[in-house]
């Protein structure tokens, strides 16, 4: 089934004098369960084409359809609901709330959720759980490392149950050990059923993908599928997710 479609997508950004097409005129489609990366030079519209995924930027021209929505048909209200029941997004620069403890800021998308504050509290534990930070729920989010912070926005990403998570750039500010840490969550996300794309720098990555997306100049260029093999031994290359 198709989760995703988008349709001769297309994002103008008028300067001065002059128009640059940031997404030109980009079509593919996204099966449910697919988990794809996104590959290109800085300035070929990954990060352009990921917001219109996720319902966060207008396009000039050209549809997405997300679960058989027209997404862009939706006034400011239903966009803002979609986004919460479907898209979790992840960051390069985690935006979380430094100044809050771990578990509030997962607790920020529930918070105007109509469910018992007992219900929310266990959700965010569960929601903990699954990124390994259950004990350090506690702590401020600026008394963490990087790849810990990161940890926690996956969980703010996730803890409402959205279908798709879509992540730009999401290790580009960490070591590559503390890289590889963090697509092992994506990939056992992706297990769980949950769509995901992931804009990525690193070349290394992209085998732990079904496939690439290759952009240049705005244009979807190439869609490269990879080895099955190299993602199984991508598994287990960390020791965080391994229960003791
Ligand atoms: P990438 O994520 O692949 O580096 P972007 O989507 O950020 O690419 O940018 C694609 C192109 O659109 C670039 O030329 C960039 O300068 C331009 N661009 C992105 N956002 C804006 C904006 N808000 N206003 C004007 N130009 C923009
Ligand atoms: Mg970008």
């Amino acid at each position: 089934m198709n989760l995703i479609e988008v349709i001769n997508l297309k994002k103008e950004y008028k300067l001065s004098n002059d128009t640059i097409a940031a997404v030109d005129d980009v079509s593919f489609k996204i099966d449910a369960g697919d988990l794809v990366t996104i590959m290109g030079p800085s300035g070929s519209g990954k990060s352009t084409l990921l917001t219109m995924l996720g319902a966060l930027t207008h396009p000039t021209a050209g549809s997405v359809i997300i679960d058989s929505i027209d997404v862009y048909s939706l006034n400011s209200d239903q966009l803002a609901a979609l986004r919460r029941e479907y898209i979790g997004f992840v960051f390069q620069s985690f935006q979380l709330v430094t100044y809050l403890t771990v578990f509030e800021n997962v607790m920020l998308p529930l918070i105007l959720k109509d469910i018992p504050l007992k219900e929310k509290n266990f959700i965010v534990m569960e929601t903990l759980k699954k990124v390994k930070l259950q004990d350090k729920h506690n702590r401020l989010v600026e008394q963490l490392s990087g790849g810990e912070q990161q940890r926690v926005a996956i969980a703010r990403a996730i803890v409402n149950n959205p279908m798709i998570i879509l992540a730009d750039e999401p290790t580009g500010n960490l070591d590559s050990h503390t890289g590889y840490e963090i697509l092992e969550i994506f990939m056992q996300l992706n297990d769980e059923g949950k769509n995901i794309v992931i804009v990525t720098h690193n070349n290394e990555y992209k085998n732990f993908s079904d496939y690439t997306l290759l952009f240049k100049d705005g244009k979807l260029c190439d869609k490269i599928i990879n080895n099955s093999t190299v993602r199984n031994n991508f598994l287990g290359k960390t020791e965080l997710l391994k229960d003791n």
